[in-house]
């Protein structure tokens, strides 16, 4: 029997959805009252591995919907991280302001052991240290933990060293030298992200453009300013993706290329942290019509994953800014295959991560991965 098969009109059943799944584990714990979903996408290139998200979803279909959606996007971004872990993601179903307790965590950490080593989780939105403290107590699967714990800590550190890695990979291909003092930028956002990358660039004498709807945050960098080679430039929010910076770099939050913006970018480039930069990924194909070279956000951004990937190692942040060059070469291989081949850069690196899973894949079978012994160095 083929329950797959499709009749006209149909609703996807739930086994249709998870096709393109290995493996989703809906738990249910009616003592602590924790529901949620873990979705294993693909586990080639190691266990899968992906923040767990606490959200109120209206339904089950929308939270199934998102832990997919999700843990596809992680198989893409530990590919493009060359990260010896596969994708995957977990959602618990309620309002994180109000249906915590340790028992659901503690719970929650028990389905995640259950796993074996499968799934790896760790704070996303919704969810906190504080939260997974408690989940702590029943699983070792747990990553992206403060120093106390035995973790690599803040992750906007090696995140900003690989969006600096990513703007050298695109400055050597516009400019054919990756000296980022030859470039003009528009900074989105002086977080814990962008600030770092915006304090690097000064540094490095480079001439910015920046907007926060901080003022600290604006003040502080420019203060920082005046003690540097750089220059800044402070613009309103709204303004900062109209400047003749030669590149743009959104570090707030996403959607920021979209119907209404595209049409009125002067920049040459695009390369920053904020996840989801383009509102949908045909916006990829107008960019490259404007020849706006557009590094994706998930390789630019994967340098929080290199560290959390690397705490099996123990932590080391020394080694994690090494591995985040890495970001460098795949930035500058995608723009090299995208130009090659005539296709949008989002095209060139999907490909380059199918054919990255896919060489690993004709080698290994994903169950001999989870069981080798560098996945259990910081459990045993
Ligand atoms: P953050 O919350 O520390 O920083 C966001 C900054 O954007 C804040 O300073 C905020 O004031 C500012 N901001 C908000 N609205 C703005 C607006 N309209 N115009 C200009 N600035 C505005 O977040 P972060 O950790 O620095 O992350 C930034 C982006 O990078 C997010 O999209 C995040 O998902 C992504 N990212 C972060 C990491 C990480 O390690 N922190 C890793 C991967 C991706």
């Amino acid at each position: 029997m083929n329950l797959l098969n499709k009749s006209a009109n149909h609703q996807p059943s739930v086994l249709e959805k998870i096709a393109g799944h290995e493996q989703v584990v809906f738990c249910n714990d009616p003592v602590s009252g924790l529901q949620a979903i873990i979705a294993i996408h693909n586990t080639t290139l190691g266990p899968a591995l992906g923040g767990t998200r606490m959200a109120p979803y209206a339904s089950m279909d929308e939270a199934l919907d998102d832990v997919l959606r999700l843990s596809k996007g992680m198989t893409y971004k530990c590919a493009a991280a060359d990260v010896d872990f596969g994708g995957g993601k977990a959602v618990i179903i309620g309002d994180p302001a109000k249906d915590k307790s340790p028992e659901l965590f503690r719970a929650f950490g028990q389905f995640v052991d259950s796993l074996g080593g499968r799934f790896y989780t760790g704070t996303d939105m919704g969810t906190t240290m504080d939260d997974f403290v408690h989940a702590m107590r029943e699983t070792t699967r747990i990553v992206g933990t403060p120093e106390s714990f035995g973790g690599s800590g803040d992750s906007s550190i090696p995140t900003a060293a690989g969006v600096i890695n990513g703007l050298r990979a695109t400055i050597e291909t516009l400019y054919g030298s990756d000296d980022l003092s030859r470039a003009t930028y528009a900074v989105q956002g002086l977080g814990k992200v962008g600030y770092k990358v915006a304090e690097q660039l000064l540094d490095a004498g480079a001439r910015l453009y920046v907007s926060d709807i901080s003022e600290q945050s604006l003040k502080d960098i420019t203060l920082k300013a005046e003690r540097s080679p750089g220059t800044v430039q402070v613009v309103a929010p709204h303004e900062i993706h109209l400047t003749d910076a030669d590149i743009f770099v959104p570090c707030a939050f996403g959607g920021v290329i979209n119907d209404t913006t595209i049409g009125t970018l002067r920049c040459k480039a695009i390369c920053g942290s904020a996840n989801n930069q383009l509102q949908r990924d045909e916006l990829a194909h107008t960019l490259r019509e404007k020849e706006i070279l557009f590094a994706p956000d998930y390789i630019v951004n994967g340098g929080g994953l290199i560290q959390v990937a690397d705490e099996l190692y123990g932590a080391n942040p020394e080694r994690v800014l090494l591995k985040t060059r890495h970001i460098y070469d795949a930035v500058l291989e995608v723009f090299r295959e995208a130009h090659a081949d005539s296709i949008t850069t989002l095209e060139a690196a999907n490909r380059m991560c199918d054919k990255r899973i896919a060489n690993r894949g004709a080698r290994n079978s994903f169950f001999t991965n989870t069981i080798k012994p560098k996945w259990n160095i910081r459990n045993h």
